[in-house]
């Protein structure tokens, strides 16, 4: 994928319209000779957006324009894009959890056991609930009203970004710890942290897209 001039883009938007289309007609729209419009046009038959068909004219490849949208984002990896985990044990308190979030600037907190395995996450929503009852800020563990596992939505470094969005949007949730499985005692799984995975990531890989080269295809 390449950008566009504006003249090929507006060729794209006319023949996205008006379907079939001849190369007279689109000129005639442009207020162009056939003929200034020809490497335009053999440009954008031959990176895919659009099909000419003999004696019929212009048509728009939607299909080749998103399968190239889908090719480019199938490249990116969690690993490519994760942030730093922000990681406390299961034993602090709900108040130390707080001042975390604050002091991290994060709206998540991963949450680890003695072996530094994870076990569970807080995020605001969690905290504000107990903003509701009468808990002791200073001593019930954060443990206590943490999403714990195996509730835990997780991804893992080499899934494809695209994979983990899905799971942020369908669980509805901020960010998934990125996780490196051990497999302990017969059937149970250990999972340290690496990352997280977060909207932001999403959104920055967004604007690199948008605005600078593809670093993915040179
Ligand atoms: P916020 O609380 O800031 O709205 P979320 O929407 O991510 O953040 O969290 C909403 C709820 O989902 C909370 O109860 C939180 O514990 C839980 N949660 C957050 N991340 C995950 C995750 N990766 N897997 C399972 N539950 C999660």
């Amino acid at each position: 994928m390449f950008d566009l001039s504006q003249r090929q883009e507006r060729i794209v938007e006319i023949v996205r319209k008006q379907e079939p289309i001849t190369g007279e007609k689109i000129a005639e729209i442009l207020k162009v000779t056939r003929a200034a419009l020809r490497p335009d046009l053999a440009i954008l038959t031959m990176s895919g957006y659009l099909e000419a068909k003999p004696r019929v004219g212009y048509t728009y490849k939607s299909e080749g324009f998103h399968n190239a949208i889908r090719r480019i984002l199938n490249q990116y990896r969690v690993k490519d894009v994760k942030s730093m985990p922000v990681v406390i044990s299961e034993t602090s308190n709900i108040y130390d959890a707080i001042v975390t979030l604050f002091t991290e600037d994060t709206g998540t907190i991963y949450v680890v056991d003695d072996d530094n395995y994870l076990t569970g996450v807080v995020s605001r929503k969690d905290f504000l609930k107990t903003t509701l009852g009468r808990t002791d800020l200073f001593k019930v563990p954060v443990s206590v009203i943490m999403t714990r596992m195996p509730n835990v939505v997780t991804c893992n470094p080499e899934d494809k970004v695209v994979d983990a969005a899905k799971k942020i949007v369908n669980h509805e949730i901020d960010s998934l710890p990125v996780v490196k499985v051990f497999v302990g005692d017969p059937g149970e799984e250990k999972l340290e942290v690496v990352g997280r995975f977060t909207k932001t990531n999403i959104t920055r890989l967004f604007l690199d897209l948008a605005y600078k080269n593809n670093k993915k295809e040179g």
